[in-house]
């Protein structure tokens, strides 16, 4: 029969396998079982709705047999079953919707850090096999359909003879290289990674094992083959806390959502009284790749009683806690609850309450007394929790405020507002900010330099929208936020005072100079700058940062600061100025442009005319 061909990033994949970049190869053990799991899931939950099907829980079960003279390794389940089209459609490509990215990222990253994106699943085999066959009948069906593979080369499928309903998928093991293949015909070495890798799986797993028993009537032993239960079927989330070892809770988190790479943190509690339920709850070490995107969607597997009713169940997660991955089961959970009637489910909205706790809590308790793993946590999904300060007009801030840190002028770690604030003196009495694309440049503007002189800590935002997290708070602990770019963000009071004298005498020369910029709400004198001779401030709600910010989204061109630009009053530009209003007009109305693109500059905003500044500069300096 004519081999079909593999889709081209199912090809990459299984070559990946085949070459085997892992070098835990047992895991191809745990992938088939929970694939044979998941399968007696579907067959379950659907005969929960559908009454046409007639099946007996306690039927349920999944079995791994060895045939040491085939070299054959055998898993089979009676779960739900593939018809021909699943077959080709499942088996023949790479099923999740990871397989696109695969095929763009590879080139980009290194192979290993994509599989652990999604998963290696069934290609897994081919790391042990030499050949991989599936026979499957699907439930309700009455034909059953082999699917057959020996490597790249393509598979075959064609109609075959099976009893009953499930899937069986036989390996023929490799023979032995630089590797122990055999090991996987063992049946003490298969049952200790059943034990290891899939001892949670809730439906029995069973294996042939071999007992030594008397034999009737004699003295004497003879070895017989009894059937018998490998795990302990008892889910984990259900066992008891001080029991389950850390590397339970990773081989779990590993299998069940299709990470390679350890979590950042597991969150195992239960509740009781009136709403009972288990929670096991993991942080991803890192987003996962679809994270930021709208197509990433949040949610936990919801349990009722062990029975898996729904994969992701979005309703027991708030946006900000999106990334958080887990499972929960209660007992007081109806069985044939829907997407439809979830929201109203008051059973489930005080388990969702009682989660979202539960996360900030540990979070808290992250950020106190395991600073470092915070700080990487927050390198991951701090974006998340500012931008879920700043939904619903702010309605969660007091939630997510203290989980924030930013960079500061303290020192190069980072800080929390609530560090910051302990460190203020008491005549400060507010929170500085500065922000720019990164923490060089804003620490070296001319403005933070001032606050700095001035003793107070300047936080740096750095992050497209820090500025609006900032707004959306308003005040902390009684102190209000301030840009050290805002005009007077810094000033005392007498300095104010006099600047507001030495501005109202040249009040004249300003208008000029605005009028000649055409783009600024306002020129004026500066005692702020050190060294510097010019800068932009704003007034209002939306300063330089916060322009550049909302360029960058769609439909929103034309959303303008109010300009100010300030020219440092010590600096001999000052002089200059105020000569050239006297005698030379329009000379003046050159170096208005001139210093103020500069400004622009400073800023990191774009000018608007690059070639008539250009001419202007060309002219000053010929
Ligand atoms: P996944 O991560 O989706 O399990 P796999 O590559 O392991 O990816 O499997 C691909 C698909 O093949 C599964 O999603 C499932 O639909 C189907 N499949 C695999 N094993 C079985 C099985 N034992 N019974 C029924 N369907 C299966």
């Amino acid at each position: 029969m004519a081999k079909k061909q593999f889709k081209a990033e199912s090809k990459k994949l299984m070559e990946l396998m085949i070459n085997s970049i892992y070098t835990n190869k047992d895991i191809f053990l745990r992938e088939l079982i929970s694939n044979a799991s998941d399968a007696i899931d579907k067959l379950h939950y659907k005969s929960l709705t559908d009454t046409s099907i007639k099946v007996d829980k306690s039927d349920f079960n999944i079995k791994v047999n060895i045939d040491k003279d085939k070299r054959q390794l055998i898993i089979s389940d009676n779960g739900i079953g593939m018809s021909k089209d699943d077959l080709e459609s499942n088996l023949g490509t790479i099923a999740k919707s990871g397989s696109s990215l695969f095929k763009e990222e590879n080139e980009k990253k290194k192979d290993i850090d994509i599989i652990g994106q999604f998963g290696v699943g069934f290609y897994s085999a081919f790391m042990v096999a030499s050949k991989v066959e599936v026979i499957s009948k699907a439930y309700g069906a009455e034909k059953a359909y082999s699917w057959s593979s020996e490597g790249i080369a393509g598979y075959t499928t064609k109609e075959c003879v099976k009893d009953s309903y499930g899937t069986d998928v036989i390996l023929t093991i490799k023979n032995n290289d630089d590797n122990n293949y055999d090991k996987y015909l063992d049946v003490n070495e298969i049952k200790s990674l059943i034990k290891k890798y899939s001892d949670y799986i809730t439906y029995p797993i069973k294996m042939m094992i071999p007992e030594s028993k008397k034999k009737e009537g004699t003295d004497e032993y003879e070895t017989v083959d009894e059937e018998k239960v490998v795990n302990s079927l008892v889910p984990l989330w259900k066992r008891n806390k001080s029991k389950i070892t850390e590397e339970e809770y990773q081989t779990f988190y590993n299998d069940k959502f299709d990470d390679y790479e350890k979590p950042m943190k597991y969150i195992h509690f239960s509740n009781e009284g009136l709403i009972s339920f288990n929670a096991l709850l993991y942080i991803p070490s890192h987003a996962p790749y679809d994270y930021y995107t709208k197509d990433y969607e949040k949610g936990l597997q919801l349990y009722s009683n062990g029975v898996l009713i729904m994969e992701k169940c979005s309703d027991l997660l708030p946006d900000y806690f999106s990334f958080v991955k887990g499972i929960v089961d209660s007992p007081d959970l109806s069985l044939n609850i829907s997407r439809e009637t979830l929201q109203q489910d008051k059973v489930l909205q005080k388990i969702a309450t009682n989660i979202e706790k539960k996360i900030k809590k540990e979070l808290e308790n992250m950020l106190k007394n395991d600073r470092e793993t915070y700080e990487k946590f927050f390198d991951v999904f701090g974006l998340q929790l500012k931008v879920g300060l700043c939904n619903n007009f702010g309605m969660d801030k007091e939630k997510l405020q203290d989980l924030l840190l930013f960079h500061s002028s303290n020192s190069d770690k980072y800080t929390s507002l609530e560090e910051y604030v302990t460190r203020m003196k008491d005549t400060q009495d507010t929170i500085y900010y500065a922000c720019s694309e990164s923490i060089d440049k804003a620490s070296m503007l001319p403005q933070t330099e001032v606050a700095k002189n001035k003793g107070y800590e300047v936080l740096y935002l750095t992050e497209y929208g820090d500025e609006f997290v900032m707004q959306t708070i308003f005040e902390y602990k009684g102190k209000k936020f301030a840009n050290v770019c805002a005009s007077e963000a810094l000033d005392t009071k007498e300095e104010k005072e006099e600047l507001n004298k030495i501005n109202e005498e040249n009040k004249d020369m300003f208008e000029t100079m605005k009028k000649a910029i055409g783009e600024v709400e306002k020129v004026r004198f500066t005692n702020h700058l050190s060294k510097h001779p010019v800068c932009l401030t704003s007034e209002g709600a939306i300063s330089a940062q916060m322009e550049k910010f909302m360029r960058a989204m769609p439909n929103s061109n034309d959303i303008k600061a109010n300009m100010i630009l300030e020219i440092n009053e010590s600096h001999p530009i000052a002089e200059k100025l105020k000569k050239l209003y006297k005698k030379d007009k329009k000379e003046l109305e050159n170096y208005s442009k001139i210093l103020y693109a500069q400004a622009r500059l400073i800023e990191g905003l774009p000018i608007d005319n690059p070639t008539e500044l250009s001419n202007l500069i060309c002219k000053e300096l010929s």
